[in-house]
């Protein structure tokens, strides 16, 4: 689909083109109707002159033939000959269907031409407006008209005809060829250039407003307001209702989380206390088997659940940009020591031989507290997701400036369908099985991830099904410099 910006400019494209062939069609009518009124008028004022000229000259009380014994018979005397050559053009004076005078431009005709010319001298109707007659020879025509009756006189002279040549006809055609061949494109570039322009202007500003919202895409942004400038105009009310929409979405994104907050908050405290009293419980003497059991079974869902409901409080607090990074200068190859010491004794649980391979130095800038736990998290999903017998390694390195730690395991792996989701909050490859075999809520790697954000880096995965993981977290490091 082609850019709100193309398609005002080819519309206008569209409809200026079509308004100017309609313009140019009606100019070229009225040029045409102009040019052959013009052409009638002068034939006309021809044969008026040519009247006029022979009433004055005493065409009414003289003799003006004198019979001349060749072919036509009678002619206009000389002296009417001589007045007449004042008029220009073609011009015929004729007394009912005889030429009595026919002008130099006529008798230069060639044989046929003037033939064809003077029968249509002869037929033109009294006070007809015009008539047109073709030159083969010349490749003209000539507009007849005239007819203009003159008394008889004494040498029976009725009627004169003038006769002018039509090519002024096709300068004018010519000129409105021009005019739309030649300049119309240039006006239509113009006006093409000129529309692009303004529709790209008048659009830069739904541009801005629309990389503004693109900037206002999480939970997290939803203090920003697009900046209105004009609030007259359509896309200054649109940014409006924008603006007010996001204030609408801040509030319940701020409420929803106010919630969550407040709920694992709530639950928090009497979740330990149901632990303790399930310990006291569990402790206390003459219980029996089945009380044992149930008891446990209490302990483990309500452990599970606190550490959900911690998991729930830590998220929530990120959300509300409430917690606070406890950094300083960590050297990162230590804690992953201590790490890869706990993950050892949870390997040895699993039956998983856990190995540390390259551990580097490198120190960052973070919250220990915080990278153990996205570390932990981790290296356990990696002893979680792997069959017994199988490895999980640990390493860590630095490259480019960056503390890269890695865990990689030979466990079930993840299909590059579900790898996308992995992060997102209760999120699960197996929601059935996960719940009793692999209890986990599905919010570890969201956490983690929020934790390597928070420190200014990223988690990598790559996987395969059934061939195992690999997990890489980076890290932006300390400068050597600082380091020392
Ligand atoms: P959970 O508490 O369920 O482990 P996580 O957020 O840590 O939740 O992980 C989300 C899902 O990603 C898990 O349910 C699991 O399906 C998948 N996953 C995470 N780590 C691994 C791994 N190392 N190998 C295979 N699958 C994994």
């Amino acid at each position: 689909m082609a850019s709100i910006r193309t398609r005002i400019t080819g519309s206008y494209a569209l409809a200026l083109a079509g308004t100017m062939f309609v313009f140019s069609v009606v100019v070229g009518y009225e040029r045409n109707q102009a040019a052959r009124n013009d052409l009638i008028a002068r034939a006309t004022t021809a044969a008026e002159l040519a009247t006029r000229i022979l009433r004055q000259a005493g065409v009414e009380s003289e003799r003006i033939t004198i019979f001349n014994d060749t072919l036509t018979g009678r002619q206009l005397n000389e002296r009417f000959r001589g007045y007449l050559e004042a008029v220009p053009d073609y011009l015929f004076v004729l007394d009912s269907g005889t030429v009595l005078y026919s002008s130099a431009a006529v008798q230069r005709l060639s044989r046929k031409d003037l033939d064809d010319l003077t029968t249509a001298a002869i037929e033109l109707p009294p006070r007809s407006v015009a008539t047109y007659v073709t030159l083969d020879s010349l490749k003209d025509q000539v507009l007849l008209a005239g007819g203009f009756e003159v008394p008889r006189a004494a040498g029976g002279v009725r009627r004169v005809v003038a006769g002018v040549s039509t090519r002024s006809l096709g300068i004018a055609q010519t000129q409105v060829l021009v005019l739309v061949f030649l300049v119309g494109p240039v006006i239509l570039l113009i006006s093409i250039a000129t529309a692009w322009t303004l529709a790209g202007r008048m659009l830069a500003s739904v541009e801005r407003m629309v990389n503004d919202v693109e900037a206002i895409t999480d939970g997290r942004s939803l203090h920003k307001r697009i900046p209105l400038e004009d609030l007259g105009d359509e896309i200054g009310r649109l940014g409006e209702t924008l603006n007010a929409m996001i204030g609408r979405l801040e509030g319940s994104f701020a409420s929803l989380r106010r919630f969550t907050a407040d709920a694992s908050h709530e639950l928090k405290t009497p979740l330990t206390v149901l632990r303790a009293d399930i310990e006291r419980a569990m402790t206390a003497p003459q219980r029996s088997t089945e009380q044992l059991v149930a008891l446990e079974e209490a302990l483990q869902e309500t452990t599970r659940m606190a550490g959900l409901v911690d998991s729930l409080l830590t998220l929530a607090r990120a959300d509300e940009g409430r917690f606070d990074l406890h950094t300083e200068p960590l050297a990162l190859d230590a804690l992953v020591r201590d790490v890869g010491e706990t993950a050892q004794i949870l390997g040895e649980e699993a039956g998983i031989t856990v190995t540390s391979t390259v551990i580097e130095r490198v120190s960052v800038l973070g919250d220990a507290v915080r990278l153990r736990q996205l570390f932990l998290n981790l290296v356990t999903n990696a002893i979680k997701y792997t069959a017994r017998g199988g490895r999980v390694e640990l390493s860590l390195g630095a490259k480019d400036g960056t503390a890269v730690f890695t865990v990689k395991d030979t466990g079930v792996g993840i299909a590059g369908a579900d790898l996308p989701f992995i992060f997102d909050r209760f999120w699960r490859v197996d929601r059935a099985r996960s719940r009793s075999e692999r209890a986990g809520a599905g919010l570890g790697l969201a956490i983690s991830q929020w934790i390597a954000q928070a420190h200014g880096g990223f988690i990598s995965v790559s996987s395969r099904l059934g061939r195992g993981s690999t997990f890489s977290v980076t890290i932006p490091a300390m400068s050597a410099s600082a380091n020392s």
